[in-house]
């Protein structure tokens, strides 16, 4: 805990508590500081109230992005932050967010409604007795690489379902163990997570299966993770750190599952190619042109990534160092010069894709003249 705060966030903590109120570092913050590592988000836990916070943030910019739950985004220069106010919660009926939360003046009930112990700590600092408040053990769980929740593991799982998931994601992320009765009521209660909201599970597994410990956990926790898609398969520690390719992976004994996720356009896109493209893959530069010309060098190396290929990914990359051309775009001629040279408008797509095709394969120079010239000599021969 010596790395200094920024600046900014030590600004929000002196602007609450020059007004009087109890203002913390709270949650992955602490555990992530604790850990070592510089965080890439910072959470603030107050005694003030939303409506008390306002006053103390003159020349902040505020957004009240969960009032209702007492939070509000504060931005600070640039630095943007979420403050909350002390709380407990009751029912998770929806499974998405608590039916009713209280604001309360102490830290202590707010921190033992959170999950596990390493995510129930507080920490305020500049203070003399070392500011770290550590009510149920988080720091020697720390220490020791274990998740364990805060209370009864069977009462908090039952409050909250995603819980489970939120263990296997920080055991994947943080190569930590699961304490034994906390593993015992995640397996008594794992039915429950067929009724958590999409969006939340998805950003959970995608952490779990970008965790520098997913290949144990995915291995270890398959009748868990079976509540959430059939079969769930081993992602490997040495797949590429890409999520549409550890999604693809752990999904590829139960592809249709994938629709029961809340994926970006983008990603789903994207697995969608994945599982579908079912040819052998490129074994060299010129199959692995037509590869790149197929899907674009992104996918084309996430399928590669995806199957373990390492010699197709080889080929994939020195194509693309090698400066074919694999996309009509790329060719010395363009539609506006076909037409010029007689070509007709309905054809000009075909006829650019044949020549594409013809200059991949080592027949044809990418050069205007020679392109121009064959083009010229059989307009559509090759077209039909
Ligand atoms: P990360 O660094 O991966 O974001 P995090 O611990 O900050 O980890 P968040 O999901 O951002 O995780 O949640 C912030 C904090 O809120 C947690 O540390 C924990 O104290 C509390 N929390 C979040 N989700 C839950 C939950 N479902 N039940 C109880 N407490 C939770
Ligand atoms: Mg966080």
């Amino acid at each position: 805990m010596t790395e200094k705060l920024p600046f900014e966030i030590q600004e929000i903590i002196n602007a609450l508590a020059e007004k009087g109120h109890a203002a913390y570092l709270v949650g992955g913050c602490v555990r992530d500081r604790l850990l070592g590592f510089v965080p890439t988000d910072y959470d603030l836990c107050t005694s003030a109230t939303p409506d008390e916070m306002k006053l103390c943030f003159a020349g902040m910019k505020v957004v009240e992005t969960g009032i209702k739950h007492g939070t509000l985004t504060v931005v600070n220069r640039r630095t943007a932050c979420e403050v909350t106010t002390f709380r407990t919660e009751k029912g998770y009926t929806d499974k998405r967010r608590p039916d009713q939360v209280f604001f309360t003046t102490r830290i202590e009930e707010d921190l033992s409604r959170r999950d596990f112990t390493m995510n129930a700590m507080a920490y305020a600092p500049g203070r003399a007795d070392g500011g770290l408040i550590d009510l149920f053990g988080g720091q020697q769980d720390l220490a020791a690489g274990v998740i364990r929740t805060v209370g009864d593991p069977g009462e908090r799982f039952e409050e909250d379902p995603l819980r489970i998931l939120r263990a296997l994601r920080f055991a994947a992320k943080l190569d930590f163990i699961i304490e034994e009765k906390t593993y015992a009521a995640m397996h008594a209660h794992k039915a429950l997570l067929a009724h958590i909201a999409a969006e939340r599970v998805t950003a959970e597994l995608i952490g779990l299966v970008m965790g520098k410990a997913a290949q144990r956990v995915t291995g270890q926790m398959g009748s868990i993770l079976s509540c959430i898609l059939a079969k769930p398969a081993v992602v490997h520690d040495s797949l590429a750190k890409d999520p549409c390719v550890r999604l693809a992976a752990f999904y590829r004994q139960s592809k249709d599952d994938i629709a029961g996720l809340r994926l970006s356009k983008s990603m789903h896109r994207t697995i969608t190619a994945l599982f579908s493209y079912e040819a052998p893959l490129p074994k060299n530069q010129t199959e692995a042109l037509f590869l790149l010309h197929e899907m674009g060098l992104e996918q084309a190396v996430q399928l590669c990534q995806f199957r373990e290929d390492a010699g197709a990914l080889a080929a994939v990359a020195a194509a693309k160092e090698s400066g074919v051309p694999y996309a009509v775009r790329h060719l010395a001629v363009n539609g506006h010069d076909l037409l010029q040279a007689g070509v007709p408008e309905l054809a000009v797509g075909q006829v650019l894709e044949k020549v594409l095709a013809l200059v991949i394969e080592g027949k044809l120079e990418n050069q205007k003249e020679s392109l121009l010239g064959y083009i010229l000599q059989e307009p559509l021969s090759g077209c039909s």
